[in-house]
């Protein structure tokens, strides 16, 4: 039987559907099996033909992006009701993706940063006609609304995808690993203690030794491995864009807890090797993460 596919796309880079195109021909592996009914990425439907179809009528809906605006809000739910299966598609919809960062200020500073006060602005205003409001923070889609499957990554990759397309459509479940990018990565590891941290373009890597060994900020021991240790194997420290494993409620909680374990440095020096703590332990998931949750409320009790 043909399964009716809805893929939306809320705030994101549409990365997440570049990867699914990249399959190419192994498309051809799942697509006889699926009538696309809603997929602005690649054909021309309206919201309102989403909007027109009875609730529940689609088999599979994967939601790529997170709630930055007020109509992603109402895609996502529009989505909810009438998907069987909902997808959390990608680090965006799972966790509120690289966007998420913009949580450590309010949204006042934000719009002011981006079109009144960026060095490439000139006579900058913040547009207010026609535009869909915005969402005061980025809440993950999964705390907004109930998925079935969740699937990481940024983006996931095409074969992830693939997976778990070809799972739902054989009414197969799909899981994610309890494995880390560490139990995919071929690289010799060591006792740990780390005296210095390096920036990626700094000192002369040993393609053969563990990253984090070597001083590298590679995160890959707290990262969900689904990925093939795709940058590590190519001597690029992983920097969690997939995320924490299943059971691990705070990526960036982990991983500090776990580097304050093997870093050899004084507070001083630690602050100094991470300018910028927060992008560098939670890339993809800030959203997600305690300390995105206190100011939410702060922000609510003001
Ligand atoms: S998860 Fe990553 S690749 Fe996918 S839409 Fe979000 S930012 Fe883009
Ligand atoms: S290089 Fe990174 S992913 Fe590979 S073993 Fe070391 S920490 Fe883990
Ligand atoms: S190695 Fe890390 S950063 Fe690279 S794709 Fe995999 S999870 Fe993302």
């Amino acid at each position: 039987m043909v399964k009716r596919i809805a893929l939306a796309q809320l705030t994101s880079c549409w990365g997440c559907d570049q990867a699914l195109v990249d399959l190419h021909l192994k498309l051809l592996e799942v697509l006889p099996q699926l009538e696309i009914v809603y997929w602005p990425a690649v054909v021309d439907f309206k919201l309102k033909d989403l909007e027109s179809m009875p609730d529940g009528s689609i088999h599979i809906g994967l939601v790529e992006g997170s709630c930055r605006t007020k109509e992603d809000l109402h895609l996502l739910k529009v989505m909810r009701k009438k998907a069987k299966i909902l997808v959390a598609w990608g680090s965006c919809s799972c966790y509120g993706g690289v966007q998420g960062l913009g949580n450590q200020w309010e949204l006042k500073e934000l719009l002011e940063r981006k079109f009144l006060e960026a060095d490439t602005v000139e006579d900058g205003r913040i547009p207010e006609e026609e535009m869909p409001g915005f969402t005061e923070s980025i809440v993950p889609n999964t705390e907004i609304v109930k998925f079935d499957v969740p699937l990481p990554g940024c983006p996931p990759t095409s074969e992830n995808t693939l997976e778990a397309l070809s799972a739902l459509l054989t009414g197969k479940p799909f899981d994610l690993p309890t494995k880390t990018v560490c139990d995919e990565c071929p690289k010799e590891r060591k006792e740990k203690n780390i005296t210095k941290f390096y920036r990626a373009h700094e000192g002369k890597i040993d393609p053969d030794k563990c990253l984090l060994d070597q001083g590298y900020l590679c995160l890959g021991f707290a990262t969900i491995g689904m990925c093939g240790a795709q940058c590590p194997t190519v001597n690029t420290p992983c920097k969690g864009c997939f995320g924490p494993p299943p059971g691990i409620k705070d990526h960036g909680a982990k991983i500090i807890s776990a580097l304050g374990a093997v870093a050899d440095m004084d507070p001083e020096e630690l602050e100094k090797a991470f300018p910028d703590p927060i992008g560098s332990f939670y890339f993809t998931d800030y959203g997600a993460s305690y300390l995105s949750k206190i100011r939410d409320k702060e922000r609510e009790e003001k």
